[in-house]
C-alpha cells in the first residue's frame, strides 16, 4: 500500500475510534498532513466521523482550498487544520472536537491541567482560545484562515487548547498520537471535575509531565491503537512509524 493510501486508511480508522470513544459525535474531525506534500493536508468531506469511508477523504491546500473536490462538500471549520499545519511544520495530525468534558474548562476560568499519568500527553498547559476577543460576536465556528491563524497562535508550541463555548483542538506528530491526546484530554477533564468537587487537587509537576512524555513512544500509542481499533471494528494496519 502506498504511503498516501495508508494515511487515508489511518484517517478512516481515527474517525471511527474518536466516534466510538465518545470524543466526537456527529461533529468534529481529524486530519493528517499529506505524506508527500508538506503544504497540503487530508481531511474528510463534511460527514459524521462514524460514517466516514476512504472515498470521503479530500485533499486541501493549507489555505483550505479543495484540490479535487469531485462534488464533495468540505467541513466549514477546515481552517483550523491548515492554520496549525502552517504554524507547526513538525506536526502531522490535528483533531478538532467538542468533547463534553472539556467544555466547562473553557467557560469557567478553571484551567485544565494534567493530573493523571496517562494524561501528561495533553501538555503542561491547556490554554483557552476565546474567539470573542478578536472576532466579537460570531457563531463561534472557525470559518476563515484569520480565525484559524489566531487559534494556532494561541496553541503556540503546545499540544492542546480549548475553544471557549465550543470545543478543543489537539495536535500530534502522528495520527495515533493526536487521537491519543484527544482521548486523554477528555479523560483528564472528567477526572479533574471529580477531583475538584472533592477538594484541592495535586496536579502532575512540570518534571513529572516531562518524564512521562519522554517515555511515550509509538510502542505505547500502538498498544492503545490496537485496542481502540478492535473496539471500533477496524483492522490495525502496520506502519513504519507510530
Ligand atoms: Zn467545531
Amino acid at each position: 500500500m502506498s504511503k498516501h493510501n495508508a494515511i487515508i486508511e489511518e484517517l478512516v480508522t481515527a474517525n471511527r475510534i474518536l466516534a466510538h470513544e465518545g470524543i466526537v459525535d456527529s461533529f468534529g474531525h481529524v486530519s493528517a498532513r499529506h505524506p508527500n506534500r508538506k503544504d497540503r493536508y487530508l481531511l474528510s468531506r463534511a460527514r459524521a466521523p462514524e460514517r466516514i469511508e476512504a472515498d470521503d477523504i479530500m485533499e486541501f491546500t493549507l489555505e483550505g482550498e479543495p484540490v479535487d473536490a469531485r462534488g464533495r462538500k468540505p467541513y466549514l471549520e477546515r481552517f483550523i487544520h491548515g492554520a496549525l499545519y502552517e504554524a507547526r511544520p513538525e506536526i502531522t495530525s490535528v483533531v478538532h472536537n467538542h468533547s463534553p468534558g472539556t467544555i466547562p474548562f473553557g467557560v469557567t476560568g478553571k484551567r485544565l491541567k494534567p493530573l493523571l499519568h496517562m494524561c501528561a500527553s495533553i501538555g503542561h498547559d491547556v490554554p483557552v482560545w476565546d474567539s470573542q476577543k478578536k472576532f466579537r460576536d460570531t457563531d463561534l465556528l472557525v470559518s476563515s484562515m484569520a480565525m484559524g491563524r489566531d487559534l494556532a497562535k494561541l496553541v503556540g508550541k503546545g499540544r492542546s487548547a480549548l475553544m471557549r463555548g465550543h470545543g478543543a483542538v489537539v495536535v500530534g506528530t502522528s495520527v495515533r498520537q493526536a487521537v491519543w491526546i484527544a482521548i486523554y484530554l477528555e479523560l483528564n477533564a472528567k477526572l479533574q471535575m471529580q477531583a475538584m468537587a472533592m477538594g484541592a487537587v495535586k496536579f502532575l509537576t512540570k518534571g513529572e509531565i516531562d518524564a512521562i512524555i519522554g517515555r511515550q513512544k509509538s510502542f505505547s500509542y500502538n498498544r492503545a491503537w490496537e485496542n481502540w481499533c478492535i473496539r471500533a471494528g477496524r483492522k490495525m494496519q502496520e506502519l513504519d512509524e507510530g
